[in-house]
């Protein structure tokens, strides 16, 4: 049996699906569940007008260029002199200095008018037997009634047999990885789970890799398939030696030593061990010289506090912290003795490196410790994130990743790679923790592994590639199951001469409805199954009807509404002013649809302090007009008649006002705030108005004013590594959970721009903004100098970025499986809608999955995602993204199936939740317990036998600890004493959203020798592991985690880069905390700046620099950021972690 043939087994594609057939479930048919439409909703209430309009889901277009602007007043705020469709890229910085895009006017415009004969350009159509079918870039009107295409596309299910991907691809999918030597210690080769473990030669790690036939193995064949004899040991590419011994041989030290030896819970944070005393700080390293705060600090940085605000309360001597063994007593290791086959087991005495993880030195290998271990790990031969990121890249970056194989596992999210959509949604839409499901719940709790999808429904795709669809089913709306309300996809089997359809979902079958009926061909599938994105693609969209809308009534474009605190601090900084004279510009690049002229989102404006004014800026006014609320206890809305605009029409106006609030305020002495009251005059403007829309609340302290949700400051760090730790977290009052409500069910989305030189109560402030789907930017000791390009960069992006409104989302299975918890950014009013007053391009829903039943292997199991929203202008539209994946009755390919990074998303979340509730050591322990058990239970039912003092790690899991470690040692779980309990709740509800890719670079940094880089070409020098003593003093790095970019200079740089990057002549005359580089005309400062100016395009927020010099007080803050090293606030580096880990999985095991 062929790869190629196993791959047709695949799929379904709209063909049938033996394994969907039959497929009935009592225990869950003859439940209709609710479908997405809400009973309420009410009766058609006739087409909206232009709402055939073909428009495109994504009016934001990163690639193409905002102004760059040096000061904010420098474009021209006449729109009439920009092209109209000129969108403009969000994030040129500042330093640039590069001129707008000369040519918007050429730009994409979003969407053509399509027609099955279309001039569209030929992207990623479904590939078919014959010519290649065209199809339009953009989101399109796919209107059944066109006359028949011609099919006439490439080969399709050609295609589904293994990339020309590499060996080591496969290896880095499946071998087993082994720390130690023993020779058979990999998971089975492919094809195993098909057969008796025991008939598999044992390999080692390598040879695994040469059998896997990743394909083979994700599918998951027919049963058929085994009695057919799949060679399971033979490799599927002849040429592949096998070989017979492979990896690190011989690891000193890395057998964990036996919890009696006192290593474990003292040094330890063990899941098992004795609770550990409150304050969780270690003491300061003794070999460090500790200059200034000996502290971590937030993942998030903020800019260094006034002088006054540095000197807070202090939790108590950094020594207090101290419980574990003194520093650097730990006995050599006698026990430490080799096996006779070459392992480590039976460890003896504590070991070395592992006794240092609180109280050890920091440095490895840079201090020469006394008494020098006769074992140590050696930092090169544990699992490199680096090495696994590379492997990728260059196994699967060349290759477009083509969706149409069931359960295939796509490339890391850190890989670059063109999606080509046939039949499955992108992984830039969903990513699963595991590609492969365990059949039965009973597997599912024996591996522990969670059974997580990170959903991304919005995202936004590479250029080349295919936005999604948009069909229109006509006034009947979209095609849906009777039963289960599934929308009509790909995986749906039509019967009966295609008068009938099965559900691929719940079984009930359905009537197809007369207009959307179609003959079969021979093999059962439509003969229009080319022609409609519905059944041939995993991503598309359905017009929505009037059905889906609220009230019966279609949408109204949404607005936006700027509500600017023009309080003392607000006005003193600058704030004000820039807001305004940013907006004044900003305006005209709103959201708008395709080629539309204009945008459609009316705008408002309220400005506030202890009361409210609104602004009349209706066009006909010569002068806006202000109206005054000083009664914040019961807010209204003092005008509804102006004070939603359109932006071209009250220009004059609208700039006026933003000129004349500087100055009207610019004398204030009105130091308090209310909060509140100022969410709840925009939701009552927009109820008035009855639309959905946007506030953007740019707020700069605790709201102590006399009005509702007024708060207390309440921060107490005494708290942290407390029972009463959580409360942290939590809103001081339920207040704002009930306004939150309120403004979900209006489509009122709350984004959030903090700028406090104090406490304000980002747990408690942020909760609005966090339930209805939005984002909070915060800038802490806001100075214009340094922090304004990144104000105004994240600003810029928030306001243009492609955003859903008043959307609910629901995620539909297959019967086995079904959604039960959901994290991210919303509100959820039952047990299965996710609701988002709006949704943005950046927002990530993960969703965790649970058996209700046992899934097969022949059908696999099925997710539909289906999200409602209303595009920014205002059409009602449903985004469909549909998933299969394979189903496993072996553990071995659930392993060989995972995704780390996806794994760590999922983890991160369910444990910044859990801080919530728990108390932080609790959740930390249960962390640490979960993954030992997933590594456990693959070392116990995957990996050959061996040694007990092995440490044998599955190949896609090989990272799972160092990871791991991150997390933990993350300021949310872990703080360091000057991380402020702001950012710890600011970094908590940032992860809660994230994608795969911004928790791996959060929590794993990328660090880029930058004086290894080549100046002649595009590329990033090779990334080098998170490790001080990855670095040379010699050499400048740059770090980036999606929030921050360190440069780090080492104090022997040569005397040319230092001048060439900084244009000083020396290391010591670079000014400390410098945090933008001057623009020089060299080929080193230019390829800095370029790099810099790459990384800021890649990540939804822009980061702010930090220049670090080598030595210097800034560079504790650096260090925090080294990962694979030992925390001051505690963290374990990874040589201990991973022993510690070997030592839970031993316990587990034994
Ligand atoms: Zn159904």
């Amino acid at each position: 049996m062929s790869v190629n043939q196993q791959a047709h087994t695949g799929p379904p594609y709209g063909r049938p699906q033996p394994g969907y057939q039959g497929y009935q479930q009592p225990a869950y048919g003859g439940q209709p569940l609710p479908g997405v439409p809400q009973l309420q909703y009410g009766a058609y209430n006739g087409p909206m007008p232009g709402y055939q309009q073909p428009a495109p889901p994504q009016g934001y277009f990163p690639s193409l260029g905002f102004p760059s602007k040096g000061s904010p007043v420098s474009l021209n705020s006449d729109s009439s002199s920009l092209p109209p469709n000129f969108i403009g890229s969000l994030r040129a910085p500042s330093t640039s200095g590069a001129p707008p895009p000369a040519s918007g006017g050429s730009l994409p415009s979003g969407h053509l008018t399509y027609s099955p004969f279309g001039q569209g350009d030929v992207q990623n159509g479904i590939p078919a037997p014959a010519a290649p079918m065209q199809r339009p870039p953009a989101s399109q009107p796919y209107l059944p009634g066109s006359a028949p295409m011609p099919v006439s596309q490439t080969p399709t299910f050609q295609q589904y047999g293994p990339p020309a991907a590499s060996v080591q691809q496969l290896s880095n999918h499946m071998a087993g990885m082994t720390i130690g030597s023993i020779a058979a210690s990999a998971p089975p080769p492919a094809g195993l789970g098909y057969g008796p473990p025991t008939s598999v030669p044992p390999v080692s790690g390598t040879t695994g890799s040469g059998l896997y036939t990743p394909y083979t193995a994700s599918q998951g064949p027919p049963p058929t398939s085994v009695s057919q004899g799949v060679p399971l040991a033979q490799p599927p590419f002849p040429g592949q030696p096998i070989p017979t011994q492979h990896l690190p041989t011989e690891v000193p030290g890395f057998a964990s030593p036996p919890s009696s030896a006192g290593v474990g819970p003292s040094s330890y944070p063990s899941t098992t061990g004795a609770p550990r005393p409150p304050t969780m700080p270690g003491p300061p390293l003794p070999g460090q010289t500790v200059a200034g705060s000996p502290t971590s600090q937030p993942n998030h940085v903020s800019s260094p506090p006034p002088p006054s605000a540095m000197s807070g309360p202090q939790p108590g001597p950094p020594m207090s912290g101290l419980h574990g063994p003194p520093p650097p007593t730990h006995p050599p290791q006698p026990g430490y003795q080799m096996q006779q086959n070459g392992s480590f087991g039976q460890v003896r005495g504590p070991q070395p490196s592992y006794g240092g993880a609180y109280p050890g030195t920091p440095n490895y290998g840079s201090q020469p410790g006394p008494p020098p271990p006769p074992k140590r790990l050696d930092p090169d031969s544990i699992p490199s994130p680096i090495q696994v990121i590379e492997d990728d890249r260059n196994n699967c970056g060349s290759e477009p990743f083509v969706t149409g194989v069931r359960g295939q596992v796509p490339p890391l999210v850190t890989t670059d790679f063109l999606v080509k959509d046939q039949g499955n949604a992108s992984p830039r839409y969903i990513r699963c923790t595991s590609y492969n499901i365990p059949c039965t719940s009973d597997m599912a709790k024996q591996s522990q592994v969670p059974l997580a999808a990170v959903i991304k429904p919005l995202a936004t795709l590479r250029p080349e590639e295919t936005l999604p669809y948009l069909v229109d089913h006509g006034e009947s709306g979209p095609v849906r199951c009777n039963r289960c309300k599934a929308y009509m996809c790909p995986f749906m089997q039509f019967i009966e001469g295609g008068r009938r359809f099965q559900c691929c979902f719940c079984s009930c079958v359905t009537e197809v409805p007369p207009h959307y009926f179609q003959h079969l061909d021979h093999t059962g599938k439509r003969v229009d199954f080319y022609d409609r994105p519905e059944l041939s693609l995993g991503s598309y969209e359905f017009l929505a009807t009037v059905d889906y809308c609220k009230n019966n009534k279609f949408p109204s474009p949404p607005a936006f509404i700027f509500m600017i605190d023009v309080s003392y601090n607000a006005v003193k900084s600058g704030l004000v002013r820039l807001i305004c004279e940013e907006l004044k510009s900003l305006l005209d690049y709103l959201p708008r649809e395709g080629n539309m002229e204009e945008s459609a989102i009316r705008v408002g404006f309220v400005t506030y302090n202890k009361v409210l004014h609104f602004y009349n800026v209706k066009s006909s006014l010569a002068q806006p007009q202000m109206m005054v609320v000083s009664d914040v206890a019961d807010m209204f809305v003092p005008l509804l008649d102006g004070f939603l605009v359109n932006v071209n029409e009250s220009r004059t106006v609208i700039a006026s006002l933003l000129d004349q609030i500087p100055e009207m305020f610019a004398d204030t002495r009105e130091t308090e705030t209310v909060f509140a009251p100022v969410i709840q005059a925009g939701l009552e403007a927009l109820k008035a108005a009855e639309c959905a829309g946007k506030l953007f609340i740019f707020h700069t302290s605790l709201p102590i004013a006399e009005a509702p949700g007024k708060l207390k400051n309440r921060d107490d760090k005494k708290l942290i590594n407390t029972d009463k730790e959580k409360t942290l977290f939590q809103p001081q009052t339920s207040f704002y959970n009930n306004l939150a409500k309120d403004c979900v069910a209006q489509g009122c989305c709350v984004d959030l721009f903090l700028f406090p030189n104090q406490y304000l109560d980002v747990a408690t402030l942020g909760v609005v903004t966090y339930q209805t789907g939005g984002s909070i930017y915060k800038y802490a000791y806001f100075q214009l100098e340094t922090d304004q390009d990144r104000f105004l960069n994240d600003l810029r992006r928030d306001v243009q970025k492609e955003v859903g409104f008043d959307a609910v989302m629901r995620v539909r299975t297959s019967t086995g499986i079904r959604a039960t918890d959901f994290f991210g950014a919303f509100y959820m009013s039952n047990t299965t809608d996710v609701e988002m007053a709006g949704l943005d391009c950046d927002k990530t829903i993960t969703v965790e999955f649970k058996h209700d039943d046992k899934l097969s292997e022949d059908s696999g199991a099925l997710l539909q995602c289906a999200l409602l929203y209303t595009s920014c202008a205002g059409q009602r539209r449903l985004r469909i993204h549909n998933l299969s994946l394979n189903c496993c009755t072996q553990l071995a390919d659930l392993y060989r199936n995972c995704e780390t990074d996806t794994l760590i998303n999922y983890l991160a979340k369910y444990a910044y939740r859990g801080v919530l509730s728990s108390p932080v050591k609790t959740v930390r322990d249960a962390l640490i317990n979960q993954c030992a058990q997933i590594l456990a239970c693959y070392r116990k039912n995957c990996a050959s036998p061996s040694s007990a003092g092995q440490l044998i790690l599955p190949e896609c899991m090989k990272l799972l600890p160092v990871y791991l470690n991150c997390v933990l040692k993350s300021d949310v779980l872990q703080p360091g004493l000057e991380v402020t309990t702001d950012d710890r709740a600011y970094i908590r509800q940032l992860v809660t959203s994230m994608d795969v890719a911004e928790t791996n670079v959060f929590f794993y940094p990328r660090l880029l020798p930058l004086t290894k880089a080549d100046v002649d070409s595009d590329s990033l020098p090779a990334a080098i592991r998170n490790s001080e003593e990855r670095l040379s003093k010699g050499d400048i790095y740059l770090l980036e985690n999606g929030l921050n970019i360190f440069v780090w200079v080492g104090v022997n740089v040569q005397q040319g880069l230092i001048q060439n990057l900084f244009g000083v002549s020396s290391f010591s005359q670079i000014s400390n905390g410098l945090s933008t580089l001057p623009v020089l005309e060299n080929p080193f400062s230019k390829k800095v700046r370029s790099i810099i100016d790459m990384l800021q395009m890649q990540r939804s927020r822009y980061m702010k620099l930090i220049i670090v010099k080598q030595e210097d007080k800034l560079e504790m803050l650096f260090k925090h950021f080294l990962v694979e090293d030992k925390s001051l606030s505690g963290g374990a580096s990874y040589v201990d972690f991973l022993c510690h880990m070997h030592k839970e999985i031993r316990q587990l095991l034994s």
